[in-house]
C-alpha cells in the first residue's frame, strides 16, 4: 500500500473524513485500500454509572511507601513480581477504593507503548486499562496503525499501561503524592518492555514521563525523549471524545509516531 493510500485508511480508521473525487470514483490509490466498516461511535466517559463509594484515607504510617520498597526491588523486579508487587500495592489512599488493580495490557516485549493516566470505573472493574469509551477510540487508533492490544496477536506489538494503577475516587485527577508513589511500577514496566517509540496520552501522562507542566499542544509536534526512548505526545482519548476536531491533531501525532518508529529502526539497521 502507498503512504497516501495508508494514510486515507488511518484517517477513516479514526472517523475522520477523507476526501475522494466528486464522481465518486475511486483513486488507484484509494482502491488499493482494504477498509474495514467504519467503527460505530463512542460515547464520551462522562456518561459512565455513578462511582463506587469513597473511603477516608489511611493513616500515613498505615501506606507502604513504593518509594521505599523501590530501592528494596520494584526496579529489579520481573514480570511477575512486578504484578504482583502492583496487586498488593498499598502505597497510598488510591488502595482504599479499588476493586482491582489495572496493570497493564500486551506484549510483554514490544516496539510501540502506550501511557494513559489512570483506571476509570470500567478498567476497575475489569482490570484492564482502556476498556471503556475511551478506550474504544484507542482501539480504532492504534487498528489505523496495524496494532491490537490483544497479546498474541500477530498484530500485537503494543502495551499499554496507565501512569495509576488504581482508579481516583469520581475519575478525579491524579495527585502527585500518588503519581509519586506509582511511578517506580511504570517505570520498571518501560524497561521490561523496552519499547522503540512511547505515545504519551493526555497531561499526566506527559508531565510523569517528561517532567514537563507545558501543555500538551505546545509539546506535541516534535519527539521527545525518555530514558533515550522517544516519546511522542498527544492527546488522550477521553479528551478526542470531547474535542472531535482534534483527533485530526490525534492522527497528525499517530503518523510522527509510525515516522518516528521507522527511524529508529532504519537507524539501528545501518
Ligand atoms: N483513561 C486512561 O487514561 N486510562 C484508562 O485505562 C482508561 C481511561
Amino acid at each position: 500500500m502507498s503512504w497516501n493510500a495508508y494514510k486515507l485508511a488511518l484517517l477513516r480508521e479514526m472517523g475522520l473524513t477523507a476526501w475522494v473525487r466528486r464522481d465518486g470514483v475511486p483513486t488507484a490509490e484509494e482502491a488499493d485500500v482494504q477498509l474495514r466498516p467504519a467503527p460505530a461511535p463512542v460515547q464520551d466517559e462522562a456518561v459512565a454509572a455513578p462511582d463506587a463509594p469513597w473511603l477516608p484515607e489511611p493513616s500515613p504510617a498505615a501506606a507502604v511507601s513504593v518509594q521505599g520498597r523501590r530501592a528494596g526491588g520494584v526496579a529489579s523486579m520481573d514480570w511477575p513480581a512486578l504484578r504482583q508487587a502492583v496487586a498488593s500495592c498499598t502505597a497510598c489512599k488510591l488502595c482504599k477504593g479499588r476493586r482491582q488493580t489495572v496493570f497493564g495490557i500486551g506484549a510483554e516485549r514490544a516496539a510501540w507503548m502506550i501511557v494513559g493516566e489512570a483506571p476509570g470505573e470500567q478498567e476497575d472493574l475489569k482490570g484492564e486499562p482502556f476498556v471503556g469509551p475511551a478506550g474504544k477510540l484507542l482501539d480504532q487508533m492504534l487498528l489505523a496503525i496495524g496494532l491490537a492490544r490483544e497479546p498474541g496477536a500477530p498484530n500485537g506489538q503494543v502495551y499499554i499501561a496507565n501512569v495509576l494503577k488504581c482508579r481516583p475516587p469520581h475519575n478525579r485527577n491524579p495527585e502527585p503524592e500518588e503519581i509519586a508513589q506509582c511511578e517506580p511500577f511504570l517505570r520498571r514496566q518501560i524497561e521490561l518492555v523496552q519499547p522503540r517509540i512511547i505515545l504519551a496520552m493526555g497531561r499526566f501522562a506527559v508531565q510523569t514521563l517528561l517532567q514537563s507542566q507545558e501543555a500538551i499542544g505546545r509539546l506535541r509536534g516534535r519527539v521527545h525523549r525518555y530514558q533515550g526512548i522517544p516519546v511522542v505526545v498527544t492527546y488522550h482519548p477521553a479528551y478526542l471524545l470531547r474535542n472531535l476536531p482534534d483527533k485530526a491533531k490525534a492522527w497528525e501525532d499517530l503518523c510522527l509516531a509510525v515516522h518516528q518508529l521507522g527511524q529508529e529502526r532504519r537507524a539501528t539497521e545501518v
